[in-house]
């Protein structure tokens, strides 16, 4: 089930022009991320972490060295990679369900898969019977399960993560957290979390990666040994969860 989304990063690095002059931003960046592993990057601001995904997700091609998944050298979008930001960036004028189902618009599927496939990824993150609500009548932590809905919607073989929690509530965020070890083992995906939140990293994935800036670039790893499943099981988690 897990044998696509191993993403290969090779001798990455990047650089912006800034008043006429290039800043680098990245330099000499190797990763290796396994089919279905779920790894962090964690780093100051401003080291390039954002910069980091927009290369996977193909956003921007101007960098040298490669960057390859499931050993094809990745050009431009496309529907094999999905990205939730730290705001939900769901189109205020369409519905859930309508939010959702334009991640689908160019996936060769017939209507009747793609409409199984928006109820499908909508019930993953809990949010049925919300279908035909508007993202301004949903709380935070419910936008930000509708755009993991839609990040997911497209089956990727990768999902990457900006800060999704960053900006939710301390509760919310503990919630959300457990949603997305579950969505993971559910959908068995290759996810790579950015995210300022060290705790969250060491809790969520099986390795979180170390950048620093100046130019941005990786200095450490620290692989997790938690136990599986990864859930919170003490009473005072309980009593929160309800
Ligand atoms: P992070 O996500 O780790 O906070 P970013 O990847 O957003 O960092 O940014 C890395 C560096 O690149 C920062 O110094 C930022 O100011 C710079 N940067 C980001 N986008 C651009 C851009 N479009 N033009 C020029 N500089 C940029
Ligand atoms: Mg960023």
């Amino acid at each position: 089930m897990t044998q696509r989304g191993s993403l290969d990063i090779r001798k990455v690095s990047k650089n912006y022009e800034v008043d006429g002059r290039p800043l680098k931003v990245l330099s000499d960046i190797n990763l290796h991320v396994g089919p279905g592993e779920f790894i962090s990057i964690v780093g100051p601001s401003g080291c390039g972490k954002s910069t980091i995904l927009r290369l996977i997700l193909g956003l921007d091609t101007g960098y040298e060295g490669d960057i390859l998944l499931d050993g094809t050298r990745i050009a431009g979008t496309s529907l094999d990679r999905g990205i939730v930001f730290q705001d939900h960036r769901l189109l205020p004028w369409l519905t859930l369900e309508q939010n959702v189902s334009l991640a689908l618009e160019n996936a060769p599927l017939p209507a009747a898969e793609k409409r199984r496939t928006v109820a499908q990824h909508i019930a993953l993150v809990g949010l049925q019977g919300f279908e035909t609500v508007f993202p301004h009548q949903l709380s935070g932590g419910m936008a930000q399960r509708g755009a993991i809905a839609r990040g997911l919607a497209v089956r990727p073989r990768i999902l990457l993560l900006d800060e999704p929690l960053g900006a939710l509530d301390a509760l919310t965020r503990l919630r959300l957290q457990e949603e997305l070890l579950r969505i993971w083992k559910a959908e068995g995906v290759t996810m790579i979390l950015v995210t300022h939140d060290v705790d969250e990293a060491l809790y969520l994935s099986d390795r979180v990666v170390v950048m620093n800036s100046g130019p941005g670039r990786i200095v450490g790893e620290v692989a997790v040994d938690l136990p599986t499943p990864r859930v919170r099981t003490s009473p005072a988690f309980a009593s929160l969860k309800q």
